[in-house]
């Protein structure tokens, strides 16, 4: 039978009603036997999760501040569950460890992530699953990098007469025994590196949405669900500012072929986004686009000289003296006497000066200018690499919208059309093109 690795994200365990619904969600299907938690999230609005409340522990304690308020309130989270629950455990000798290394300055990730630790064991209590600490299994080399061989290595070891097992996400040990955590969020890539180790047919991502949504819901009324996306996509959006899944969570199982699936707690019968290596579905051809995603912040270093087409090494000029004050682009347009470099305006905040005057100093341009308040579009499909005429949709829908565009690139890979714009018309121009290509496809 094959094996399904199962993430629960915070908010679906926030408090006892939502472990019942991990709980019936992990049971209703046998081979959801590997359970990764995340710490207990917020239950409302303008409630804290524990992970944040264990930083200001840490905060306090460097600061030399009492912890004991702050960390009554983590124990209060905890023993509430365990009581709702009706579980016969105590976590008293746990705190009490806790409390004392917090105090002895433990450090900021061991702080971090005795959430995810704590709440490892209350679920795998309640689901009668074996309890494996990640610092068992999960390894990262002295340089604070990830061994992903190391820890596959390990869990197959681990696991070899485990039928069921709770493992915590989010943080693992160095080999020199110190814990570490992977930057936030990141249970979700515990929950990758154990479905790659046991070789899961499948890894359920469990959270609060029902999957990557086509277009910012902010901006976007009631935007549809992607069906299926590949991990290609995903990328490009992710990179583009959609957030539901960890960056780093794709490539444990993406050589592995091992699909990851988006669903939701709050809704189970969901089938949720399937993110997987390669996609085929009518769904996508027929609706072309898979997602639009943006960011606002850029601006554009604008050069303009005359004959620039031909002269050699003009282009490397300016890339050395990109390299030399440490700044990456995003894009370079160029035309034949023009080229312009995209980039985040932040990135470029107190050397404007600098470039500017290294670029006067190196090519003598005839025109220079830096252009502020820009935001980029990515529409990201890799159905559009077959399909006629979708970039002239998008261009279309911009244009009835009386959106400027400022520049055009579309990767050789043909998965995305990027489009800058001014940040005044970034939403508008999300709605514009989500309403040319999804609300035309019904
Ligand atoms: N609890 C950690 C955080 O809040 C890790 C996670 O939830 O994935 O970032």
């Amino acid at each position: 039978m094959g094996v399904k690795v199962v993430k629960f994200g915070g908010s679906s365990l926030a408090d006892a009603n939502q472990f019942r619904k991990v709980a019936d969600i992990i049971k209703s299907d046998e081979k959801r036997k590997f359970v990764v938690p995340s710490a207990p999230g917020k239950r409302f609005r303008e409630d804290t999760k524990v992970t944040d409340m264990l930083y200001s522990c840490y905060e306090l304690v460097k600061s030399g501040k009492d912890i004991k308020d702050q960390f009554g309130k983590i124990r209060e989270r905890y023993n509430g569950i365990i009581s709702d629950l009706g579980l016969d455990l105590s976590l008293d000798k746990e705190f009490e460890e806790i409390e004392y290394c917090l105090k002895a300055k433990s450090g900021r990730d061991y702080a971090a992530s005795r959430g995810e630790y704590l709440n490892g064991i209350i679920l795998a209590a309640y689901l009668g699953y074996e309890f494996i600490d990640a610092a068992e299994v999960i390894y990262f080399d002295d340089n604070g990098s990830f061994m992903l061989d190391k820890t596959i290595e390990a869990v197959r070891e681990r696991i070899k007469n485990v039928e069921c097992a709770v493992i915590p996400g989010f943080y693992g040990i160095t080999l020199n025994d110190t814990i570490k955590t992977f930057s936030r969020g990141g249970s979700d890539v515990t929950g990758s590196i154990i479905a790659r180790a046991v070789r899961a047919e499948i890894y359920e991502n469990w959270t609060d949405v029902s999957g990557f949504l086509i277009a910012d819901p902010r901006i976007v009324e009631d935007p549809k669900v992607i069906k299926t996306i590949t991990y290609k996509e995903l990328r490009e959006l992710s990179y583009m500012g959609a957030t539901v899944l960890h960056e780093d969570a794709i490539f444990p199982v993406r050589t592995a072929g091992i699909p990851i699936n988006i669903r939701n707690t709050n809704d189970p019968s969901a089938p949720g986004t399937m993110i997987v290596a390669e996609d085929n579905s009518e769904e996508t051809s027929r609706n072309t686009i898979t997602g639009i995603a943006g960011k606002k912040g850029f601006c554009a270093i604008n050069i303009e000289k005359s004959m620039m087409n031909s002269e050699v090494g003009f282009v490397k000029k300016i890339l050395d003296i990109l390299y030399k004050n440490d700044l990456s682009f995003e894009h370079i347009p160029s035309g034949i006497d023009t080229m312009s470099i995209v980039l985040s305006a932040a990135s470029l905040e107190g050397k404007e000066e600098a470039v500017l005057s290294q670029i006067r100093k190196e090519v003598d341009p005839d025109h220079l200018e830096i252009e502020h308040n820009i935001a980029l579009l990515a529409v990201v499909g890799h159905g559009m690499y077959k399909t006629r005429g979708t970039a002239a949709r998008v261009f279309a829908a911009l244009s009835h919208a009386r959106i400027n565009i400022k520049m055009i690139d579309q990767g050789s890979s043909e998965l995305n059309i990027i489009v800058g714009i001014g940040e005044s018309d970034f939403e508008d121009a999300i709605r514009c093109i989500y309403s040319a290509f999804i609300d035309s496809a019904e």
